[in-house]
C-alpha cells in the first residue's frame, strides 16, 4: 500500500476504538462495535495480503482466519446468552474464540520458517526456557485452579484451560519471532504489538478474576471492562496495519542465520525464567510452612529447565570452539591468495626440517619474487596487481607437487618447501611453475637445499641470496644457492 494508505487505516482504527468508550451502555452495542472493529482488522489483513506476492500470502491468510473466527465468536456469544438463553460453559462461541490460537500459531510458524529457512536451534532452546518458566506460573496460577474447579464439567474445564494454553503457544511463537533473525521493519513490530495486546488483554482478565470481590467490582465498572476490550480491539487492527504497511513483504523475507547473541536483556530473561521454579518452591514452602502445593509441576519444570540450560551451555561452548578454530585458521592464511601466510610457514618449516632429519631425506626451500611487479602495478593499477598475485599463486600451486608447500612470505614474494627434492628436482619443479605464470609475467627464484645442520633462518637466507643472484643475472630464472650440498650427510647416530 502507498505510504499514506496504512496511516489512513490506522487513523480510522484509532478513532473507532476510541469511540468504543462513548457508545451506549448496552451489550448489543458493545458486541456490535467489537465485531465491526474485528472486521476492520480482518479486512486490513486481507487487503494487505492481496497486495503481496502470491507466495507471501499464506501466513497472513492464517492470521485473517484466526482473527475472523475470534471476531465471529463475539455475536455468537451474545446470541447464545441474550437470545437463546444458553449460559452453560462451554458456549458455542468458545471454539470460535479458540480458533485464534492455532490459526495465528500456524501463521507465525510459517513466518518464522520463511525468515529462517535453516532453523535456529539456539533460539529454540531460549524460547523453550522462557516458555517453561512462564508455563509453570500459568499452570500454578491459572490452568491448575481452572482444572480443579468443581462448578463446571470436564468439557468446560478443558475449554477454560485451553485459553491460557493458547496464550502460552502465542507467547512461545512471539518470543521465537523476537529471538530469531530476519527483517525488523515496522510491520514486524505491528505484528509483535498485536500478539502482545492479545496476551495483555488475557492477563488483565486473569488478574481481575483473581481479585475476588474487588475484581468483580472492577469488571462491572464500564470504563474498566471497556478499556480491557479496547486492548483486544487494538490487537485486531494492529495485524491489519502490519499487513497494509508498504514493507509487509519484508516480514517473510529469508535471512542468513545470525550468530547467536546473548545480550543483557536475553540473559536477564533466561535467568528470570530459570529461577521461576526454585522461586516458586521457596514461596510455597514459606506460605505452606513446609508444605508444597505444586511439587510435581515444580519438579518437572526444574528438570526441564536444567536440561535446557545444559543444552544451551553445550551450544555456546561448541560455537566458541568453532569460532576459535576459524580464527586460528584465518591467522594462518593469507587473505588475498588463500595460501598459508608467513606465520604458517614459520610453524611448518622447522617441522619439515625435523622430519627430513629423521628420514635422512633431502629438502629444499625456494624463494620466488615476481619480476618488475612495481612496473606491472604502475601500468595496470593496484587491483590488477592483486589479481595477478592471486592468479600467479594459483598457477604455481598447480605446478608444484602435491607434497610441496607454497606460502606467501609478504608483498610479491613467495616461499616454497619441497620435501625430498634436491637442487635438480627443485629446479625442475620451479621451471614448471615459471612457465605457468599468467599474463606473460615472470618470476625469479632462489633455491637452497638444506645441509641438515643450518637453522630455518639460515636456510631461507641462503635461498634469498640465490634469488638476488637470479635478479642480478637478468631475472626470469631460477638459481640454486652456491653452498648447496651435493650429498645428504649420513643420519646422526
Ligand atoms: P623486482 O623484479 O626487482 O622484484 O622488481 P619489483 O618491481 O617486483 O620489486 P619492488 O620491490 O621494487 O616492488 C614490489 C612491488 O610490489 C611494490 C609494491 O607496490 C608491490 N606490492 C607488494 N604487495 C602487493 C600487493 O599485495 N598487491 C599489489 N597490487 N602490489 C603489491
Ligand atoms: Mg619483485
Ligand atoms: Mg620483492
Amino acid at each position: 500500500m502507498s505510504g499514506r494508505g496504512w496511516k489512513i487505516y490506522a487513523a480510522i482504527a484509532v478513532a473507532v476504538i476510541a469511540g468504543y468508550q462513548l457508545i451506549p451502555a448496552d451489550g448489543w452495542w458493545e458486541s456490535g462495535w467489537q465485531t465491526a472493529v474485528g472486521c476492520l482488522g480482518v479486512a486490513g489483513i486481507l487487503i494487505g495480503a492481496h497486495r503481496l506476492p502470491r507466495r507471501d500470502r499464506l501466513p497472513w491468510w492464517c492470521f485473517a482466519f484466526g482473527i475472523g473466527a475470534n471476531v465471529t465468536g463475539i455475536p455468537v456469544s451474545i446470541y447464545c446468552s441474550e437470545v437463546a438463553g444458553w449460559d452453560s460453559m462451554p458456549s458455542l462461541s468458545d471454539p470460535l474464540f479458540l480458533l485464534l490460537y492455532p490459526a495465528c500459531g500456524v501463521g507465525l510458524a510459517l513466518l518464522i520458517r520463511r525468515r529462517e529457512p535453516r532453523g535456529n536451534w539456539t533460539a529454540l532452546v531460549d524460547v523453550l526456557t522462557i516458555t517453561t518458566g512462564v508455563g509453570l506460573l500459568a499452570w500454578v496460577y491459572v490452568i491448575e485452579p481452572v482444572t480443579a474447579g468443581q462448578d463446571i464439567d470436564m468439557l468446560g474445564r478443558g475449554v477454560q484451560a485451553a485459553y491460557p494454553i493458547g496464550d502460552l503457544l502465542l507467547l512461545a511463537l512471539m518470543t521465537r519471532l523476537l529471538r530469531g533473525g530476519g527483517s525488523r521493519g515496522a510491520p514486524f513490530w505491528w505484528i509483535t504489538a498485536s500478539l502482545g495486546a492479545f496476551l495483555l488483554g488475557d492477563i488483565a482478565w486473569v488478574v481481575i478474576g483473581d481479585l475476588g470481590t474487588v475484581g468483580a467490582e472492577l469488571e462491572a465498572t464500564q470504563w474498566v471492562h471497556r478499556s480491557i476490550d479496547m486492548v483486544f480491539l487494538a490487537a485486531f487492527v494492529l495485524f491489519g496495519i502490519g499487513a497494509l504497511h508498504a514493507k509487509a513483504k519484508d516480514v517473510g523475507a529469508a535471512n542468513a542465520l545470525q550468530p547467536a547473541r546473548l545480550g543483557r536483556i536475553q540473559l536477564a530473561l533466561l535467568t528470570a525464567a530459570s529461577l521461576v521454579a526454585p522461586g516458586l518452591l521457596a514461596l510455597q514452602l514459606h506460605q505452606g510452612h513446609g508444605r508444597v502445593a505444586n511439587g510435581t509441576a515444580i519438579t518437572i519444570c526444574c528438570t526441564t529447565l536444567f536440561l535446557l540450560v545444559v543444552i544451551r551451555m553445550a551450544q555456546l561452548v561448541r560455537e566458541i570452539e568453532q569460532q576459535a578454530a576459524r580464527v586460528a585458521e584465518m591467522a594462518r592464511q593469507d587473505e588475498l591468495t588463500g595460501l598459508p601466510n608467513r606465520r604458517a610457514w614459520n610453524d611448518e618449516l622447522p617441522r619439515a626440517l625435523d622430519a627430513a632429519r629423521r628420514d635422512g631425506r633431502a629438502i629444499s626451500v625456494a624463494v620466488l619474487d615476481l619480476d618488475l611487479f612495481k612496473q606491472y602495478n604502475d601500468a595496470h593499477g593496484h587491483p590488477a596487481g592483486d589479481r595477478l598475485l592471486k592468479e600467479s599463486s594459483a598457477a604455481w600451486y598447480g605446478a608444484l607437487r602435491r607434497v610441496d608447500l607454497l606460502a606467501r612470505y609478504g608483498g610479491e614474494e613467495f616461499v616454497a618447501l619441497l620435501p625430498g627434492a634436491d637442487a635438480e628436482e627443485a629446479s625442475a619443479v620451479l621451471e614448471r611453475a615459471l612457465r605457468a605464470t599468467p599474463g606473460g609475467q615472470t618470476f625469479s627464484a632462489g633455491i637452497a637445499v638444506w645441509d641438515h645442520t643450518e637453522t630455518s633462518d639460515q636456510l631461507v637466507q641462503r635461498a634469498d641470496e640465490a634469488l638476488y643472484a637470479a635478479k642480478a643475472a637478468g631475472r626470469n630464472r631460477i638459481m640454486a644457492s652456491a653452498a648447496t650440498p651435493h650429498a645428504v650427510p649420513p643420519l646422526p647416530r
